[in-house]
């Protein structure tokens, strides 16, 4: 299966080193992909995004991105919709059908190993992976037989503890990354209700530990919304909670993804440029890594928290 999807099939029909009788056989007995893709756009950056359907008809998008270093990285769902509702994520306001299974999430990946040769993974796109790890480590594990190494797979949590926690105990050596978006509680409660199960103080305490198990670091997404949670005394305030705790410790346990504010339809607004340059400089000044990350796909509503897949109505 794999090497048809490294060449590009995407149906029986085209194996015609197969004998007729055998793809038919196939065609009828084994279907090719646990999901229909339903709709394709790409934007003028080149990324592209598919929706999907599953065979139970719930619906589900992924991403894939192309960068110029040749680097071909996919954003791949775990759950059709998500149960977490996040204000500013346009995901948490579409219905939760139900988590994806293994194959459903790697049928996402074959189906860009078909447009592209895919050699990163990240779980951003809908729902929440942790309440999903089975599928989602199954699905992880048959990675690399696409050319998705483990150590370029990244799974994104809203800080669900007791996954964090497995994920520091699993063989692979994945990366985790985690949804902050506040260094205060208060704040992060009003972003994202999970905050009142799982407090960003014990979050915090598991990522250090899963740094201490696996040696590698922690991602830290942080979508910037003016006025929220863009000043600069809330730069400083994380750069305290992830800095090094004692003089023993590695001051470089963490690296922080600032990520441009996507519209959905929430009441937010974007941070300046100049407010995100801002608030990186205050990161950086304090011993803490941080990017801004590169904005992919806005125009067709690919990029982060913006997936919400509207299925068109079948003709
Ligand atoms: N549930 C997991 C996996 C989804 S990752 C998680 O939250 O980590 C999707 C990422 O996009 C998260 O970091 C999320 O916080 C971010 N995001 C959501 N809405 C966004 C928006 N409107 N603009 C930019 N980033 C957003």
């Amino acid at each position: 299966m794999w090497e048809w999807a490294a060449k590009g099939v995407a149906g029986y029909e085209q194996m015609t080193n197969l004998p007729a009788p055998l793809r038919e056989w196939l065609r009828e007995n084994v279907p090719f992909s646990t999901l229909s893709a339903r709709e394709q756009h790409t934007a003028s950056d080149g990324t592209v995004k598919a929706l999907f359907t599953t065979a139970d008809d719930r619906p589900l998008e992924a991403v894939l991105m192309r960068y110029r270093d040749r680097r071909h990285s996919i954003c791949v769902s775990s759950q059709s919709g998500c149960p977490l509702t996040c204000t500013f994520c346009a995901t948490g306001r579409m219905k939760f059908a139900r988590n994806l299974t293994a194959w459903e999430i790697i049928d996402q990946a074959l189906h860009f190993r078909r447009i592209a040769p895919v050699d990163h993974c990240v779980f951003m796109g809908m729902g929440e992976p942790m309440l999903n790890l089975d599928a989602v480590l199954a699905a992880c594990q048959r990675l690399p037989d696409i050319g998705i190494a483990h150590r370029r797979t990244a799974i994104s949590t809203v800080g669900w503890i007791p996954g964090i926690e497995r994920l520091t105990k699993c063989e692979m050596p994945l990366r985790l990354a985690l949804s902050l978006h506040a260094a205060d509680e208060a704040l992060r409660s009003e972003l994202m209700p999970v905050n009142e199960r799982y407090p960003l103080s014990d979050v915090i305490d598991a990522c250090r530990a899963f740094y201490e198990r696996k040696r590698r670091r922690v991602f830290v997404e942080y979508v910037m919304l003016a006025g929220v949670n863009d000043r600069y005394e809330q730069a400083v305030a994380l750069a305290k909670l992830l800095g090094p705790r004692g003089s023993g410790e590695q001051p470089r346990m963490f690296k922080v993804n600032l990520i441009p504010y996507n519209p959905t339809d929430s009441s937010y607004e974007g941070s300046s440029r100049d407010s995100i340059a801002a608030f990186k400089g205050a990161l950086e000044a304090r011993g803490i890594q941080a990017t801004v990350r590169l904005t992919r796909g806005r125009d067709i509503d690919a990029a982060c928290g913006q997936l919400a897949a509207r299925v068109p109505s079948r003709a």
